[in-house]
């Protein structure tokens, strides 16, 4: 949040702050204990360091839907993020996503599918293009570099940021490292190679179930992380496959980024970086932006896990098909709610009635014997924080959501409610300046030693 405009007493802003924190489990408003002079003074604290900072969120999915003259995000519409929940919250800057699902259709290694793709990524960047430029450049402006997020920082205005999710609408050899350059310049400033499912130009991490098709990187990914190097946009592992990550830090010039991935010694999920990844991380200099979803923040206990796995089998599902759909659980089901695209075809669906039933039977004695763990909040989130931190140190780990995408845990489930994280990290101890670090510190200094890696580049080309 900006600092400039007229602050309240820090009393009045600490008993906001008590309001709009959530009462405990088994508190209602009514019963909820007013806070005790510490946890004021706690408050006000948190507040203060929030309203300071340069709140950064880098992945936010987005629905072109959204993105209309009628219906667009200068209103609360729903969703996680829009501009009146990042004014309540307090959330400054958002990296917004040009996601595209990796295809499974027929054709989607072809050109009709690779077309399919480019067009739907060119209609996310119109989208935010729209907002900035012709919806709302009253109160959110674009940033193409560390410098124009400050200055919009700076004027009061909300600021946004372009990450692209899945490399796969770049195409073939023809088109790939053509559109990396047009790309950054239609504003993107991170992309990852793949998504879950693999793509032509990298392993996912989803090849841990289903067998890998590059053992990595393919031959046109590694032309595309040297493009991104020479255009300077930064390279994003979260959902590559570990073994494609690894290689990318063997060709990368300069710093990479995760941004939105949570840690595997604490949810043990490959879309999470382990220990071997976290230092690799550090080693390069790069950051990861440990991500507020649930089912990568806690997983279900190893016996559950094994119970689902089996009965999946039994059943002949797919692995990781959700079989409690409406949980959203960790058995694998990333639903990409309100702001994201299709899924697919959902593989329950092919069951018939009788196997469906005897089905949703197996789970509720599942859940009575095994029950599934309650959802995760702001503190199990913040666990994995201080995880990376002591594994890592303060200077690699940021903050991500995934919101409109399937992220958000109980405590921060929209942008409205940004402060709790800031508040959660008071309540640990962080200073100041490591919270800044932590909000957008670290991966704005990653996005300047990248673009001025790609400068470098240039000169020495000439
Ligand atoms: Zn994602």
């Amino acid at each position: 949040m900006q600092l400039s405009r007229l602050r309240p007493s820090v009393f009045a802003i600490a008993a906001l702050g008590w309001l709009m924190s959530s009462p405990a489990p088994g508190q209602t408003e009514r019963t909820r204990p007013l806070p005790t002079a510490a946890e004021t003074t706690l408050i006000a604290k948190a507040r203060g360091i929030h309203d300071r900072a340069l709140t950064l969120d880098t992945h936010n999915d987005i629905n072109v839907n959204n993105f209309g003259f009628s219906r667009n995000y200068t209103q609360d519409l729903g969703n996680q993020v829009n501009l009146p929940k990042m004014n309540k919250g307090g959330l400054d800057a958002s990296f917004f996503i040009v996601y595209v699902g990796q295809s499974s259709a027929d054709d989607g290694f072809e050109a009709s599918g690779y077309q399919r793709a480019y067009d739907e990524a060119l209609s996310k960047f119109e989208a935010i293009h729209r907002l900035t430029r012709v919806l709302a450049g009253d109160q959110i402006e674009l940033a193409r570099t560390v410098a124009d997020a400050r200055r919009i920082h700076a004027l009061g205005k909300k600021v946004a940021l372009i990450g692209i999710e899945n490399a796969y609408p770049l195409g073939d050899e023809r088109t790939a490292v053509a559109r990396v350059k047009e790309f950054y310049e239609r504003g993107g400033r991170y992309m990852s190679l793949a998504h879950n499912g693999h793509s032509q130009l990298s392993d996912s991490n989803t090849g841990e179930t289903t067998g890998w098709k590059w053992n990595g990187l393919s031959p046109l990914g590694k032309e595309v992380i040297v493009e991104m190097n020479r255009q300077g946009m930064m390279i994003d592992v979260s959902h590559p496959s570990k073994e494609s990550m690894m290689q990318t830090l063997q060709i990368t010039k300069a710093p990479i980024i995760a941004s939105h991935s949570a840690v595997r010694a604490l949810a043990d999920v490959s879309r999470n970086l382990d220990d071997e990844q976290l230092m690799a991380l550090k080693a390069n200099g790069g950051v990861i932006q440990v991500v507020a979803f649930a089912s990568y923040v806690k997983t279900d206990s190893a016996e559950r896990r094994d119970a689902i796995k089996a009965l999946r089998e039994e059943f002949k599902l797919p692995p990781g098909t959700n079989l409690s759909p409406r949980r959203g659980g960790p058995g694998g089901g990333v639903g990409r709610g309100t702001g994201g695209a299709g899924r697919g075809p959902n593989p329950l669906a092919a069951l018939g009635d009788e196997q469906r039933a005897a089905l949703e039977k197996r789970v509720a004695e599942l859940d009575a014997r095994l029950p599934p763990p309650a959802r995760a909040t702001v503190k199990d989130f913040v666990d994995h924080i201080d995880y990376a931190v002591k594994k890592i140190g303060i200077d690699h780990v940021g903050i991500s959501s995934d919101f409109d995408g399937g992220g958000g845990v109980d405590g921060w489930n929209g942008a409205d409610e940004t402060f709790n994280v800031t508040l959660e990290l008071v309540r640990r101890g962080y200073t100041e300046a490591q919270i800044d670090q932590m909000w957008s510190g670290n991966l704005l200094r990653v996005m300047d030693e990248v673009q001025k890696v790609a400068k470098g580049l240039l000169a020495a080309a000439k």
